[in-house]
């Protein structure tokens, strides 16, 4: 009885997310098929319907795309990695887009630390998680991402000066399509779950005292 109920809460699962997929993508397809049909039809402000269809059309390559990201095999392409070099890669990566809102991505306390993971996994998540920093932030601030080691493990911290997280949801965070964004897929957190996971890391958020919140990564050693 219990194996039959572990089964059919792991079907659930698979049908909760295909639901979800499956919302997500109709959602933009029937927004597309109804200005299509003002189109066809012949009114003006041909620009402006366009230009939603166009977002619609983003919108669904962002989610496929990422889905795609999530379906990938399990590879296991693990070596000693830099800390440093895979935090600078991803800082240089999003300065310029940080730099337009006028925020700061700031490195403390660089230390020549190595992990063994897989190195384009651990940039996705510390992507992902930046990102999130970038977007939850409305005004000019500093990011700080910083890295903290001792003898049995290695704690990496992005901490942003954002609106924080409201408590209501927290323990959303990860579930598939779960986005407070206008265009958000909802997926970033899941697929960084997922990493840290195969990673045996853990994943900690916490509420900084003066204003923003910090995503805490810890690795063992
Ligand atoms: P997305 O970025 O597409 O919305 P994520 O899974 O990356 O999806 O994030 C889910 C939600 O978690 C976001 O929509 C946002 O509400 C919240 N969130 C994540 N990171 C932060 C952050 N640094 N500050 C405030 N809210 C955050
Ligand atoms: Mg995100």
């Amino acid at each position: 009885v219990e194996e039959l109920m572990i089964r059919s809460e792991k079907m659930s699962v698979a049908g909760q997310l295909a639901a979800g997929v499956a919302h997500e993508i109709r959602n933009p397809l029937t927004s597309i098929k109804g200005f299509m049909q003002l189109l066809q039809a012949g009114v003006s402000r041909k620009e402006e319907y366009y230009n939603i269809m166009l977002d619609e059309i983003e919108k669904m390559e962002k989610i496929t795309s990422e889905l795609l990201f999530l379906s990938k095999p399990v590879t296991d392409d693990r070596n000693e990695e830099s800390l440093n070099s895979m935090i600078e890669d991803i800082v240089s990566l999003l300065r310029p887009q940080a730099r337009m809102k006028n925020i700061e991505i700031v490195i403390d306390n660089p230390i020549s630390d190595y992990i063994t993971c897989d190195r384009s996994q651990i940039k996705q998540v510390l992507i992902n998680l930046v990102k999130n920093a970038i977007e939850a932030m409305d005004t000019p601030g500093e990011i700080i991402v910083s890295v903290v080691s001792s003898e049995t493990k290695v704690v990496i911290s992005i901490m942003d000066e954002g609106p924080g997280i409201p408590e209501d949801i927290l323990e959303k965070l990860g579930e598939p399509f779960f986005t407070t964004k206008k265009n958000g897929t909802g997926l970033g957190l899941l697929i960084t779950k997922q990493i840290l996971e195969r990673h045996n890391a853990v994943l900690s958020i916490f509420k900084n005292s003066d204003r923003g919140s910090t995503f805490q990564l810890s690795f063992p050693k």
